[in-house]
């Protein structure tokens, strides 16, 4: 089922989901299944599955290194498929312009469809590490908006290249990143909305937020979103901090603030462990007033560990 009618469903009644990475390449599927078995008591409608940029790798050729590229963590689909079929919940696939050409997309998308994958996020991807900016594919698109006007060909039958007679034509809904901070390269939040306003009239049905700490940032959001003329649900996507090093690592890689509270009680903590129950009684707080103001869906960060994410479930689902 799509997301937004798992949204029409709820009734105003907020629903629970988070979103997994794929084990590295050469990893066992087994670990994924530990991590999100204690989390299904708490019935998400759907689980989303990210998709990682390439990245080069170093190969020692008898002494000289011989530089590839590759995806380490391959599989976003076919993890899609396999836990829409052992847990039966929608399956939601990151599918990234950065590192495809359209072709490539289309496939993808033709396998989602054939899989009754019914959801996908379109989003552009970062640049790869030794980029200082963004690149294409050759072949490939440049923003997220065309990757949805892509996904949006298709929901009418219009292929690449090919006119097609479809009998089976796709549907899929399509989710886009949003950014409560405004996203890193943009100039300012009125111009990065304006952009979000781009992929909602190219398409897309429902809008996931960048995570945030201050609630007041989501909140300011959706307010100018609505008045920027976006009526699509904006999803709240919620991290709970786990270690020390987020202090640095989240503002530098978001380009996201954090509260001076939030700063204090990490700073006073011993050992990750405090961290981690910091982080905690964070997003349960967070949540709680998420919940209040009436969060169609509250979307947890897991980075693949699910201890914390059940912690917090268990306090308000
Ligand atoms: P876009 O919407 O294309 O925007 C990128 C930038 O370009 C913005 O600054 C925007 O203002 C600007 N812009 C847009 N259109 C134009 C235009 N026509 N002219 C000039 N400027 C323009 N990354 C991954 O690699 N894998 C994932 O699975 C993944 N999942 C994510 C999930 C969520 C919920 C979020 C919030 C982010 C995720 N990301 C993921 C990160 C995302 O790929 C990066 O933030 C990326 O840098 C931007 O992606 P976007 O889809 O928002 O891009």
């Amino acid at each position: 089922m799509k997301v937004t009618e798992h949204i029409k469903q709820a009734n105003g009644k907020t629903l629970f989901s988070f979103e997994i990475i794929p084990p590295k390449k050469g990893n066992s599927i087994q670990e994924l299944y530990n991590n999100i078995d204690p989390l299904m008591e708490f019935k998400p409608p759907f689980i989303d599955v990210t998709t990682s940029r390439e990245e080069y790798v170093y190969i020692d050729r008898d002494g000289l290194l011989d530089r590839k590229i590759t995806r380490m963590r391959p599989g976003t689909v076919g993890i899609c498929a396999a836990i829409k079929h052992k847990y039966n919940v929608d399956t939601v696939p990151h599918v990234l312009c950065g590192g495809f050409t359209k072709e490539e997309t289309e496939y993808l998308l033709v396998d989602c469809h054939y899989l009754g994958i019914e959801n996908v996020m379109a989003l552009r991807g970062d640049a790869m590490s030794h980029q200082k900016y963004f690149e294409p594919a050759t072949g490939g698109h440049t923003y997220a908006c065309e990757l949805v006007k892509q996904i949006q060909n298709l929901n009418h039958g219009k292929y690449l290249h090919d006119v097609i007679e479809a009998d089976d034509k796709a549907d899929f809904c399509i989710g886009v990143a949003g950014y409560p901070e405004k996203h890193i390269e943009a100039p300012s939040l009125k111009s990065d909305l304006k952009r979000l306003k781009e992929k909602v009239d190219a398409g897309a049905d429902y809008v996931v937020t960048q995570m945030f700490f201050d609630n007041k940032r989501y909140f300011k959001f959706v307010e100018a979103a609505q008045q920027a003329g976006i009526t699509v649900p904006i999803i709240p996507g919620i991290k709970p901090i786990a270690v020390k090093r987020h202090l640095q690592l989240l503002p530098q890689v978001f380009k996201i603030d954090l509260p001076e509270e939030l700063i204090y009680e990490v700073e006073k903590c011993k050992d990750n462990k405090a961290v981690r129950q910091v982080g905690i009684e964070w997003a349960i707080q967070q949540s709680k007033e998420l919940l209040e103001f009436g969060a169609p869906v509250l979307h947890y960060y897991s980075m693949g560990k699910s201890d914390n994410i059940k912690a917090i479930a268990s306090q308000l689902f």
